[in-house]
C-alpha cells in the first residue's frame, strides 16, 4: 500500500504522515515513511544540492530532470522494495509535486513532466493521494511559525507571493479533480487532530475494514 501526502507550503504534511503512520503501527502494521525529494542517501544528497540555492535559478525543467533522478534512486532502492515486502509506505510529496511546482507553476510541458515521470516511476502510482488544503495565508503563517520555532531558512518557496502560492493550491486541486479516485483533499484548516482523524478515517475504510 502506496499512500502519498501532498499540498503546499505550511499545510501540515509531515505531521499528518507521522500521525498516519504512528496509527497503522498501533493496528501492528509495518510502515515505511519517507519524503520527496530525498528518502536515500543519494537523493537526500540531491534534495541538498536542490534545496540549498547551490545552483539557483536552474529553471524549472532542470530541477524536474534533478527531481526525476532522485526519484529513480528512491523509487528502485526504498519504495519499490519496500512494497513488495507488502508494508505500507507513507511518503511526504511525490510526483504530484513535480507536477504543481515544475509543471503548473514552473510551466514545464506536461508531456515532459509525463515522460520524466514514467521513466521514474514506471507503473508505480499512489494507492491514495492525501492532498492538504489551506488558504495560502494560513499555510505561511504556519511555515512562519515553524521557522520560528526551528530557527530553519525560509524554504525557497516561502518568499513567493500570494498569487504563486493561491495558484499552486489550484494545481493540487486540479490534479484531484483529475484522479478522484487516487486523491483525497482534506482540509487542513480544522485543528491539527481533526485533520489526523478525517485521515484515519479514508485510510480504516479504503485498506483496514
Ligand atoms: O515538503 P517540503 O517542505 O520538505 O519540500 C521541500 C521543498 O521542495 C519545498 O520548498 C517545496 O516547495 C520544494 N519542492 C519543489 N518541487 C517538488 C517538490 C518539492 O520545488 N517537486
Amino acid at each position: 500500500r502506496f499512500i502519498t501526502f501532498e499540498g503546499g507550503e505550511g499545510v501540515g504534511k509531515s505531521t499528518q504522515l507521522d500521525r498516519l503512520a504512528a496509527h497503522l503501527r498501533a493496528c501492528g502494521l509495518e510502515v515505511v515513511t519517507t519524503r520527496e525529494p530525498g528518502g536515500t542517501p543519494k537523493a537526500e544528497a540531491l534534495r541538498k544540492v536542490l534545496l540549498s540555492g547551490r545552483i539557483a535559478p536552474l529553471g524549472p525543467l532542470a530541477e524536474a530532470a534533478l527531481f526525476a533522478a532522485a526519484r529513480i534512486d528512491h523509487v528502485d532502492k526504498l519504495i519499490a522494495p519496500a512494497l513488495a515486502r507488502g508494508v505500507f509506505v507513507l511518503c511526504d510529496r511525490f510526483t504530484d509535486s513535480t507536477r504543481a511546482y515544475q509543471g503548473a507553476r514552473g510551466g514545464v510541458d506536461p508531456q515532459t513532466l509525463a515522460l520524466l515521470e514514467q521513466a521514474a516511476v514506471g507503473d508505480l502510482r499512489p494507492d491514495l493521494t492525501i492532498i492538504l488544503d489551506l488558504p495560502h495565508e494560513q499555510g505561511m503563517a504556519r511555515a512562519a511559525k515553524r521557522r520560528a520555532a526551528t530557527g530553519l531558512r525560509a524554504d525557497r518557496f516561502e518568499a513567493e507571493d500570494a498569487a504563486f502560492h493561491e495558484g499552486l493550491r489550484r494545481a493540487f486541486l486540479a490534479i484531484a479533480e483529475q484522479e478522484p479516485e487516487r486523491c483525497c483533499v482534506i482540509e487542513a484548516s480544522q485543528p491539527l487532530e481533526e485533520t489526523a482523524r478525517a485521515i484515519r478515517q479514508i485510510v480504516n475504510a479504503r485498506f483496514l475494514e
